[in-house]
């Protein structure tokens, strides 16, 4: 196993990172990347993300970023964890093998617990506890029980859905000063782990939902259990809604559709929501309300931080409600200083793994 630290310095744009760490095991054929942003506020705990990259270079720019993120994300969180995340280059969906993630629990385990690694798109709740064979610094593996007696395995998906729903209700009580979702109509894009899930909350509190998605089984899924409206997954973002939920990819919010949202609020779980800064102004201008994506989906890294904390899910739900106060924040501070949502987002995230004042952050 070739382990090799890279200059962090040298790639533009992401200076600020504390840690870039390449492993290649000939052995296994694992090829992979460990990026950690900040530990200012604790470990950082990220996925492991597994995918067929063009290139290595595409599989950087991709961990530095998605390890900045989690330093935002759990930073407005209120969770004592930095950022990080890893990637292994290679397809899923016929490129892993046992050797192969042994091989990557053995790569985490020599940062000795600086990088907490977690499921991710790419890998699953087995594959992370073939990892954890090899290493202790693997997380969202074990069972739990929840307050209702049933188990769940370590998917973290039902509680970034009930942090999306508190998300929801937070940009609704500072649009429309009323935090129900009973009668609200709501479009969800993608209605697959989190999608799904979100959908069965919202049904249950009355909402009028609307869903789309690329794979029709996902859709059948949701229609087994309930009688929504399925649209045309090209259509739905232009919904007369009054919360569009973008719950598949990212880069959702981009130059063709942000003309064609009708919905006043977007408020969804898919990372990397906004294809661009412009995408975010844009919003704001046009007076949609934006949760932005690394604050209202949460609720995944909430509960996998209380797994290793001794997991109460009264506990975790009273944290995962906390969405609701940050998101009231981030909203009032936008409309006070005319700063768009997701730039407000990042200096309140900023302020904290920072320990400095909001209005000191450039
Ligand atoms: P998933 O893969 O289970 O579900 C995504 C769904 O979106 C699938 O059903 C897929 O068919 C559908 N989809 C893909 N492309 C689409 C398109 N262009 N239009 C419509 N539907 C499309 O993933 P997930 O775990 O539900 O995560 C959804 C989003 O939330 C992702 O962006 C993920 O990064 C983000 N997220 C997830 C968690 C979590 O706990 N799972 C936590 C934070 C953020």
């Amino acid at each position: 196993m070739l382990i090799e630290v890279l200059d962090a310095k040298s790639f533009e744009d992401f200076a600020d990172h504390e840690k870039v760490v390449r492993c290649h095991d000939p052995k296994s054929g694992l090829l992979a990347l460990i990026a950690i942003h900040n530990r200012n506020l604790g470990p950082a705990l990220g996925g492991c993300r597994m995918r067929p990259y063009e290139n290595e270079q595409d599989a950087i720019t991709d961990v530095l970023r998605l390890s900045r993120g989690m330093t935002y994300k759990s930073a407005l969180a209120s969770l004592p964890l930095g950022g990080g995340k890893s990637v292994i280059i290679g397809d899923p969906s016929n490129g892993k093998s046992e050797a192969l993630l042994r091989a990557m629990g053995e790569f985490i385990n020599t940062l000795n617990g600086a990088y907490i690694g977690a499921e991710d798109s790419g890998t699953s709740v087995a594959d992370l506890r073939i990892m954890h064979e090899v290493t202790e610094h693997v997380a969202g593996i074990h069972e739990r029980k929840l307050s209702d007696g049933s188990t769940a395995n370590g998917d973290p998906s039902p509680s970034t859905a009930y942090g999306v729903l508190q998300g929801i209700k937070a940009s609704l009580k500072h649009r429309f000063k009323s935090d129900s979702v009973d009668g609200v109509r709501i479009a969800v894009q993608g209605v697959g782990n989190v999608g799904r899930n979100l959908v069965n909350l919202l049904v249950k509190e009355g909402a009028e939902v609307l869903i789309s998605d690329a794979y029709e089984p996902a859709i059948q899924r949701v229609l087994d259990l309930h009688s929504v409206q399925v649209i045309n997954n090209d259509d739905i973002h232009k919904q007369q809604v009054d919360v569009y939920a973008p719950c598949a990819l990212g880069g959702g919010l981009n130059t063709s559709t942000l003309v064609e949202i009708q919905a006043p609020i977007v408020a969804g779980a898919a990372n990397n929501q906004l294809a661009n800064d412009g995408a975010g102004q844009y919003l704001f201008h046009k007076g949609t309300l934006y949760a932005p994506d690394f604050v209202i989906n949460a609720g995944g890294i909430i509960d996998i931080f209380y797994e290793r904390r001794g997991y109460d899910h009264g506990n975790v739900l009273r944290h995962i409600n906390k969405i609701q106060d940050t998101l009231g924040e981030i909203f009032t501070y936008s409309e006070e200083h005319q700063v768009p949502t997701h730039v407000t987002a990042e200096k309140l995230g900023e302020s904290r793994f920072l320990g400095i004042d909001i209005s000191d952050v450039a």
